[in-house]
């Protein structure tokens, strides 16, 4: 069991949910380890309902859960958006004996709330929780204002998070980007040059893919894969066709969606995920049989990525499964399993 439990949970954090599922359907005995895993990993790959038919099933099957399962379930509800399930999983953790609700439990319910546009109701959540609010929760509320342009709510969060955690330019870059959102240039440009003057550095995005058992590992801009120059004709003929049979526009999304890590100024071909993406499609990862293409990066990815790899599963016929910093993204026939809600 104990080893099955690893096998599970290396297919789930490779993006192998196919796999899984038949592993986890038959495995001759299961622990509360075995459908914690199962569950976290629908609800990283935004199957919450998947994550929450299993947590009901779990305990049908006599396998009582534990503080970690309902952690899973949580963030199955949470990327998929299932507000009151959320909250039914959470106030039942709450009142149930032998369990306690930790920071991260709030913290899942936060983003839950935050996500679904309910940050009054997170804010007070956070402010009567009988724990101490960490600097994550308040990341969590903060990008929610963010997503929801709640400029008043964000600097108040923003002061509590500066002064919590003054040193991480993530906090910094945040607030810019709602002054940004809200046409406040001023404000941005002077928060951007504190993070100059602290010279606090962002973590650099990357991104990673598998081919035939080699790892190759690509930053923003990266020009120094051996194959550079095919990566970049087929990106680019990726986009003709794309504009061509899609009328993908080249960049639009990216204003909106922009997510903190990469710079405006990097040019959107040279994202470290596309440049993965390319050299999969130059080592023949859009032929027939090979209909998956698994990419990895350590940020979130951004949003002209996303629709440019939306598209290209569309016109490729290609599956693309991307894991970013917080799920999995599987991309199928032109559309994303996160229903661009990430
Ligand atoms: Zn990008
Ligand atoms: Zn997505």
């Amino acid at each position: 069991m104990v080893i099955c439990n690893s096998i599970l949970d290396m297919y789930l954090k490779c993006g192998m949910i196919n796999e899984a599922e038949r592993l986890f359907s038959e495995m001759p005995a299961r622990n509360v380890i075995s459908w914690t895993v199962m569950i976290t990993g629908y609800g990283k790959h935004g199957l919450g309902k998947e994550a929450i038919r299993l947590f009901d099933e779990m305990q049908l099957d006599s396998t009582e859960p534990d503080d970690v399962t309902y952690l899973a379930v949580l963030l199955g509800c949470s990327h998929s958006g299932l507000v009151e399930k959320g909250q039914e999983y959470f106030s039942r953790l709450c009142s149930y004996h032998g369990i306690k609700a930790r920071v991260e439990h709030y913290a899942c319910m936060v983003d839950l709330l935050g996500r679904a546009g309910r940050l009054k109701e997170a804010k007070n959540l956070v402010d009567s929780m009988p724990l101490e609010a960490n600097v994550g929760i308040w990341q969590t509320l903060l990008s929610a204002c963010r997503v929801h342009g709640d400029l008043e709510l964000g600097k108040e969060v923003c002061g509590i998070l500066l002064r919590l955690d003054s040193e991480n330019p993530v906090n910094y870059v945040m607030m810019s980007n709602i002054y940004a959102d809200a046409g406040y240039w001023k404000e941005c440009e002077s928060i951007r040059e504190l993070v100059k003057s602290k010279k606090l550095k962002k973590e650099a995005g990357r991104s990673w893919v598998e081919i035939d058992k080699e790892v190759h590992f690509f930053y923003g801009g990266d020009d120094t894969h051996p194959l550079t120059e095919k990566i970049h004709e087929i990106l680019k003929e990726m986009e003709r066709r794309m504009k061509e049979e899609l009328g993908y526009v080249y960049g639009v999304k990216y204003a909106l969606h922009d997510v903190e890590e990469e710079s405006k100024m990097e040019n959107l071909r040279v994202h470290s995920e596309k440049l993965a993406i390319g050299l999969a499609l130059v080592c023949g990862g859009s032929e027939e049989g090979r209909k998956v293409i698994r990419v990895f990066k350590n940020l979130r990815v951004c949003g002209d990525c996303h629709e440019f790899i939306k598209g290209l599963s569309k016109i490729l016929r290609v599956v693309f499964v991307v894991r970013d910093a917080n799920r999995f993204h599987r991309f199928e026939d032109g559309l994303c399993s996160c229903r661009d809600y990430w």
